[in-house]
C-alpha cells in the first residue's frame, strides 16, 4: 500500500517507499476482525542531533470492526443470547475482547487507514536517537559531533566518569605497536 492512503503527518510519519500490509481478516460476532503486520522503512529525526535517518519499521496490530458502536459495549449480554452458532466450533471467548481495539465497520468496506494510522503513531518511539550511542550537538556552537568534534571548550566537568576517560590514557603510545601480538600464519594452499 502507498504510506500517503495512511494520511499521517510529517510529524507521524514519513515513508521513504511503499509499505507491506500482511494481512488476516475473519468474521467476528457483528463485524471483522483483522491483524497482521504493517511494514516498510520509516524516517525519523533524531532528537540529539536534529539529523533525519531512516530506518526499518514492523507494526503490529489487531483489532474488530463493528457494525455499531453500542456493541462495544454493555449490551453484549443481551446479544449473546441469539447469536447463531459458532462457525469454528471452538466455546466464544470474551474475556479478552476488550482490551483489542475496536473502530466501526462503515458500510460494506473495511477501512483500515484510521486504525493503522494509530499503529503506527504509537509504535513510534517518542525519543528516536539515530544511533544508540548520538553524540548530538555541541550545546556552545551548534557542530553535529558525530560528524566532527569541534574543539569546543566544555566547561568543567563534574561528571565522575570524565576523570575515568582521562585515566585511560595510560602512556604506552611509544612501544605498543611491535610488541608482537600472535598472528595467524598466511595459508599455503
Ligand atoms: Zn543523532
Ligand atoms: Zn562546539
Amino acid at each position: 500500500m502507498q504510506p500517503e492512503e495512511l494520511a499521517l503527518s510529517p510529524d507521524e510519519g514519513r515513508f521513504p517507499g511503499a509499505l507491506l500490509l500482511d494481512l488476516e481478516v475473519y468474521p467476528i460476532d457483528q463485524g471483522l476482525s483483522a491483524r497482521g503486520v504493517l511494514n516498510g522503512r520509516v524516517i525519523r529525526e533524531c532528537v540529539r542531533c536534529v539529523v533525519e535517518y531512516e530506518e526499518p519499521m514492523s507494526v503490529e496490530f489487531e483489532a474488530e470492526f463493528r457494525m455499531t458502536a453500542q456493541a462495544k459495549k454493555g449490551n453484549r449480554k443481551a446479544v449473546a443470547g441469539v447469536t447463531s452458532p459458532d462457525p469454528d466450533g471452538g466455546p466464544a471467548n470474551d474475556t479478552d475482547e476488550d482490551d483489542r481495539d475496536h473502530y466501526m465497520l462503515a458500510g460494506d468496506r473495511l477501512d483500515l487507514a484510521d486504525m493503522l494510522r494509530e499503529h503506527v503513531i504509537l509504535a513510534s518511539p517518542m525519543h528516536p536517537l539515530c544511533r544508540e550511542n548520538c553524540q548530538g550537538l555541541c550545546p556552545m556552537c551548534g557542530q553535529n559531533r558525530n560528524e566532527a568534534p569541534c574543539g569546543c571548550q566544555e566547561p568543567r566537568e563534574t561528571n565522575p566518569f570524565a576523570m575515568l576517560r582521562n585515566l585511560q590514557q595510560t602512556p604506552n603510545s611509544g612501544t605498543a605497536k611491535a610488541a608482537g601480538s600472535p598472528r595467524k600464519p598466511p595459508k599455503t594452499t
